[in-house]
């Protein structure tokens, strides 16, 4: 074993000294610290690496080296690898760290032939040496902070700044602070958020020293000779075994961050106020449309109020003005026949003028009661009407009208457009009113001659008749008050109250009448009713008027001249007539008279005593069906009560004689305007 053993140390001639020499120089070619040991624990070979890092003292002769000592640098672990492999174990490999630098190394022992152990060194990664790595890294992190947009500085434990990057150097320009109470002295920083100066055991570089890491608190600090605003950072530096060696501060100034921010925040607060003015202003002007269109509406009404009031005051006029022309003769009339009542002729004359005004008064009266009589035409009371006739009834009817015209100022011609088989119901003696009202307007309006239309139609379901003219036309203002009683533009020589009519009468027969009217061309009103759909011929002709039969009459009313003119006027006719006051005397009349001679005819007032005419209508169909009953009334606007109360007829007042004796006889006429 001992001769097996190489000791060219001892005996460096001969095979052992080429055997050495020959290993060594494989050690040599390996590119890591490289030795042989004997597994006795001495040295037998290493390469130059391994003599500069693990050997102790390198002039000292190899023999002398034990293993203990070569691996000094490596520690008790290095020894314990080798003596691991020593006893025979497979190659054993483990990492440590190398001498004083720490540097961590992987040692790996392999037996090598028999008598050998080969030891090899390598660094685990980083083949630099620990010098050139850490200038390299002091190098790169100086740039780093340079570049850093922040002021950082760095301190040891006991807080003495021992590095500034180049910003915090300006910082503070006539005085640097070497420690970070200095730092905070001389920023007399105030913390932004809680709004308070801050202590200096609270600045980050302290709470960083006592281990914590601070991020970017919010500062305002007296730096670069003015008040900036910084966003403070502050981290510890810990060694290796965790404990804290300084700290890192981080301040980056925001101050024109902030500055802009608050700027923003101001044109925000400036737009938001801006935006509230604009809202505010809306609110107002849509109350003001509000308050312009309630305005609007209220002189709407206003002036609808005002049309209809100027209306019903010319209504009023309008009347009160016929009425005292009519009155005016009678008066005077009844003056003078006191005076000449021996004379039979001044009597007749007297009496003549007195029935001319009152006929004028009531044309009037009528007029205006076919304006304001609108309800409308009860069924029973209508007939079927044919347009077409009527027209040209009207048409005769007016031919002397318009033969005088055109004997003056010029020529109305005349076209008939009749269409055939246009029929409504209604009555005849309304709407021939109607017409001529109408053909005397167009006949008036056509002042230098022109062409009368008159045309029949159906159209959208009415039965249609409209007079045209290509007269003078009427203004917008004219068109719209035309329909107006009273209302109109010929001075003296008008009346106002004929389109008033037609437009009761069209009212009267469910229809309507309209005006199309152009100034200066001419004028079209139409009346449009409701089409008869029965195809029922028109009546048949009457029967004439026969010989009047002799009646048993009893007159109700209680007005005593009007009562004994009644009475006289029924007797003059042969009728056998009494006559009371009340309702009452009449029921009791009535019920005294149930045997006979029996009352064939009662004729009542409306207004009495004690109670109405329909009440005594009512009585008398319940109690004495037998009897006829027939009222007589000056109010107008009774038509639904006339039907209800089954009275046989109703006149109205002022009477007039013919219409009653056809009542009465039983053949009523169609009502017409005037007798
Ligand atoms: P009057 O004929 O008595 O004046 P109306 O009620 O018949 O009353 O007519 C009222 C007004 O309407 C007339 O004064 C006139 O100004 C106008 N008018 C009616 N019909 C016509 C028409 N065919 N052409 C022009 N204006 C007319
Ligand atoms: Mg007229």
């Amino acid at each position: 074993m001992a001769d097996a053993t190489p000791t060219h140390e001892t005996d460096p001639t001969g095979a052992d000294a080429r055997e050495h020499a020959r290993l060594t120089a494989l050690l040599e070619a390996l590119p890591v610290a490289a030795a042989l040991f004997r597994r006795t624990g001495t040295l037998y070979a290493l390469n130059t690496e391994a003599r500069g890092s693990l050997v102790v003292d390198a002039k000292a002769p190899l023999a002398s080296q034990h293993w203990n000592v070569v691996l000094l640098p490596l520690g008790d672990e290095g020894t314990g690898c080798l003596r691991e492999a020593a006893a025979g174990a497979p190659p054993v490999t483990r990492a440590m760290a190398l001498g004083r630098d720490g540097r961590r190394v992987v040692v790996r022992v392999v037996p090598f032939e028999a008598e050998l152990l080969l030891l090899t060194v390598s660094e685990v990664a980083d083949r630099e040496p620990r010098r050139v790595v850490s200038e390299r890294v002091d190098r790169e992190l100086a740039a780093l902070l340079e570049l850093t947009p922040a002021a950082v500085r760095m301190t040891d434990l006991a807080g003495h700044i021992v590095q500034v990057n180049a910003l915090a150097g300006l910082e503070h320009s006539a005085q640097r602070p070497t420690t970070v109470r200095e730092l905070w002295e001389l920023d007399a920083p105030h913390d932004i958020i809680n709004n308070r100066p801050l202590s200096f055991l609270d600045t980050p570089a302290m709470r960083a020293l006592a281990g914590n890491t601070v991020r970017r608190q919010l500062l305002e600090v007296r730096r670069l000779g003015a008040q900036r605003v910084i966003e403070a950072s502050a981290s510890p530096i810990r060694d290796a075994q965790d404990g804290v060696t300084g700290v890192v501060l981080f301040d980056l100034d925001v101050t024109d961050r902030e500055q802009l921010a608050g700027q923003l925040q101001d044109r925000e607060g400036r737009e938001a106020a801006l935006q509230e003015q604009v809202s505010y202003e809306r609110e107002q002007l849509e109350q003001l449309v509000e308050e312009r269109s309630r305005a609007l509406v209220a002189s709407q009404e206003e002036h609808v109020r005002e049309r209809r009031l100027a209306a019903v005051g010319q209504l009023a006029a309008g009347v009160m003005h016929d009425v005292n022309n009519a009155l005016n003769p009678i008066m005077a009339a009844a003056y003078l026949l006191r005076h000449h009542a021996e004379s039979p002729d001044a009597v007749r004359d007297y009496a003549n003028r007195i029935q001319k005004a009152a006929e004028i008064a009531a044309a009037t009266a009528s007029r205006v009661g076919r304006f304001i009589r609108q309800e409308p035409v009860h069924a029973g009371g209508d007939e079927a009407l044919d347009l077409g006739a009527l027209a040209e009834e009207v048409l005769d009817l007016t031919e002397p009208m318009r033969l005088q015209r055109s004997s003056g100022s010029g020529t109305v011609d005349i076209v008939r457009q009749i269409s055939p088989e246009v029929r409504t119901r209604g009555l005849p003696g309304e709407i021939r009113e109607a017409l001529l009202n109408l053909v005397q307007n167009a006949i008036d309006a056509m002042t230098s001659g022109g062409t009368l239309t008159m045309r029949t139609f159906v159209e959208g379901g009415d039965a249609c008749i409209s007079v045209r003219d290509t007269g003078v036309g009427m203004s917008a203002e004219v068109r719209e008050r035309a329909f107006e009683p009273f209302f109109t533009t010929k001075g003296s020589k008008g009346s106002g109250l004929g389109l008033a009519e037609v437009y009761g009468i069209a009212r009267r027969h469910r229809g309507t009448a309209t005006i199309s009217s152009v100034p200066g061309r001419g004028t079209e009103v139409t009346l449009r009713l409701p089409v008869d759909r029965g195809v029922q011929a028109a009546a048949e002709a009457e029967p004439a008027a026969s010989a009047v039969t002799p009646l048993h009459i009893l007159v109700v009313e209680d007005h005593d001249d009007g009562r004994e003119f009644l009475r006289r006027i029924l007797r003059a006719d042969g009728h056998e007539v009494d006559a009371v006051g009340t309702c009452a005397d009449a029921r009791d009349r009535l019920a005294a008279a149930e045997g006979s001679p029996a009352f064939d005819l009662v004729l009542t007032d409306v207004g009495l005593p004690d109670g109405s005419g329909w009440d005594l209508v009512r009585h008398v169909r319940a109690r004495h069906p037998a009897v006829r009953i027939g009222v007589i009334t000056g109010w107008e606007a009774q038509d639904d009560r006339d039907a209800e109360s089954g009275a046989e007829f109703v006149l109205r007042k002022p009477l007039r004689a013919a219409e009653l004796h056809a009542h009465i006889a039983g053949r009523p006429r169609s009502a017409s305007p005037t007798e």
